[in-house]
């Protein structure tokens, strides 16, 4: 795999560490943590050497004086993926888990530090071949495929067996380290993972965010920095959209621009540093207003009563109306371009389909990646919908650009992809195609509770007859970021309503009879 740069810790963020931790020896052949640990310290190597191998013994990378071992799952919880072997005498640090989650919050240099490279060690870990969960089922399995689906939005290293398992229905999930779960849930994976948080049949409280892209993250921090009890509640994967965004180049503050994961890891950090409390996965399935309370459901008999709520579920990607699409997807049909993707592609045909930002992006990555890329829109002018820099960066990695060109056929076996027809009847060979094409608002499950424009996008402010600008047809239930109607799609609208909304949740609240004072 390209291993990420493992960086150096200064002096001084030594002697902060050896205030904190413990400073230990080891010798060569000792196991620091293996695959399927529970958890395990934050480790700052002083002296001597040590190997990180996967589950079977292959080297993925060494690090020696003044690095530290870890990845994303020392902060989360989560299963460990990896070993740690000593291979030279070590002296090291050790700092447990919430000590160093404190030592994070409080240090924002050595916080930027270690998030940076935790977060490209959990993508490089994502190419590695063998390493994670593995999963057995066949692609004509629909849980199988929803599955794979929710393992790429939690960004979680996986193998998949694309066959039926031997007993039982599929799939089955085999979890770091050995164990089987045979069909189950998504939350019941993260919760054997170690990760997702168990909520209480019913809880309460002050603001409960649905949702938790940048909209509901946003949300969550200003709630819980401004003293609200803050629940926020996410069927899929913390992150939302802005999650599965290679490169988002126009976040104020971010000149060279950031990925989706940093960005949306930095946030759910900073949310909990607040106090708010991220519950996933948990799907909303009903809202019920009430008076002063409002109850959300949620999937396994949950359900949530909150004084305000505030809908950020933002929208899902518009699938293609051609035959046998699902035979594909997840094989050699994808909505998202990330790291397994990319290296999948190496040096094959694939098209990428839509003419927005989200299209270009994914193109120029998987042109980066090794693949032979063509991008296909409907429009006769790609800059009628797509940023004029990105425009500028295909042309700079070489990839074809088709114009008004949509795809009317798909022509495989099993579920691999050899080449699809255009509506004009050319036939372009592809072994593999990505789908930009806009989005449709996850609203369904909201019923009548309030009012929804013609596509389902929820109204808000006038439009909704509401006293607030950002408040729904109800009075206490907001609405922000994608799935608002007329909202601008972006990653800092969707911030800043988020933000805005909790304004509108004080006051609010400050109108009914229990009344509380912001600290800003
Ligand atoms: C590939 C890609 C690249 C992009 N690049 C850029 C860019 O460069 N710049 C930019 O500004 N914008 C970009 N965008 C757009 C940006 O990501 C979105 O505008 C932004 O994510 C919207 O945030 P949101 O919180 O409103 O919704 P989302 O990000 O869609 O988050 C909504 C969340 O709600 C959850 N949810 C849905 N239904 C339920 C339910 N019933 N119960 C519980 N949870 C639920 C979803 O799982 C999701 O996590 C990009 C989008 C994509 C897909």
């Amino acid at each position: 795999m390209a291993t990420p740069d493992s960086p150096m810790l200064s002096d001084s963020q030594l002697a902060t560490l050896a205030e904190l931790g413990d400073e230990q020896t080891a010798d060569v052949g000792d196991v620091l943590y293996r695959v399927g640990d529970q958890r395990y310290p934050f480790i700052a190597i002083l002296e001597g050497e040590v190997a990180i191998v996967d589950g079977a013994g292959h080297e993925i990378v060494r690090h020696g004086p003044s690095r530290f071992l870890g990845e994303l799952n020392l902060l989360s919880g989560q299963t460990v993926f990896v070993t740690a072997v000593v291979t030279q005498p070590l002296r090291y640090i050790a700092v447990d888990r919430d000590g160093m989650r404190e030592l994070l919050f409080e240090d924002g240099p050595l916080s930027d530090l270690v998030l940076s490279t935790f977060i490209a060690r959990r993508e490089a870990l994502q190419t590695v071949a063998g390493l994670g969960l593995q999963i057995v089922g066949p692609h004509a399995s629909a849980a199988t495929m929803r599955m794979l689906d929710f393992f790429r939005s939690n960004r979680l290293p996986f193998t998949w067996q694309d066959e039926v398992p031997v007993d039982g229905d599929a799939p089955v999930v085999r979890l770091p380290g050995g164990a089987d779960l045979r069909a189950p849930s998504p939350g019941e994976v993260l919760r054997a993972l170690g990760i997702g948080r168990e909520l209480a049949p019913r809880e309460q409280a002050d603001l409960l965010v649905v949702g938790a892209g940048p909209a509901g993250l946003g949300a969550a921090v200003y709630g819980a920095s401004e003293g609200l009890e803050t629940l926020v509640v996410e069927s899929t994967a913390l992150g939302g959209q802005a999650g599965s965004s290679r490169r988002i180049e126009n976040y104020l503050g971010f000149p060279a621009g950031i990925t989706g994961t940093e960005l949306t890891s930095r946030a759910v950090t900073q949310a909990r540093k607040f106090g708010a409390r991220p519950a996933s996965p948990y799907r909303a399935v009903a809202l019920e207003p009430g008076d002063g309370h409002h109850v959300v459901r949620l999937e396994e008999d949950h359900e949530v009563a909150a004084r305000a709520v505030i809908l950020a579920t933002g929208a899902e990607y518009r699938r293609l109306p051609v035959d046998g699409l699902a035979d594909y997807e997840g094989l050699s049909v994808f909505y998202a371009a990330g790291p397994p993707e990319a290296q999948l592609c190496g040096a094959s045909r694939a098209g990428v389909v839509g003419g927005g930002n989200s299209a270009g992006q994914a193109a120029v990555w998987l042109a980066r990646g090794g693949a032979l890329v063509t991008l296909l829109h409907r429009r006769a002018d790609l800059r009628e919908t797509m940023s004029d820099y990105l425009v500028r960066e295909l042309e700079r990695y070489g990839v074809a650009v088709r114009d008004r060109s949509e795809i009317a056929a798909l022509h495989g076996a099993d579920g691999h992809l050899e080449a699809v027809t255009l509506k004009g009847g050319e036939r372009m060979p592809f072994s593999f195609l990505f789908f930009f094409l806009g989005a449709r608002p996850c609203t369904e499950w909201l019923g009548d509770a309030v009012d929804r424009d013609e596509n389902g996008f929820i109204l808000t402010g006038t439009d909704a007859h509401a006293r607030q600008l950002l408040e729904t047809s109800v009075p206490g239930i907001f609405a922000a970021g994608d799935v608002r109607s007329g909202s601008t799609k972006r990653c800092a609208t969707a911030v800043g309503e988020g933000a805005m909304a909790v304004q509108f949740v004080h006051e609010h609240l400050s109108a009914s009879a229990d009344v509380r004072t912001p600290v800003i």
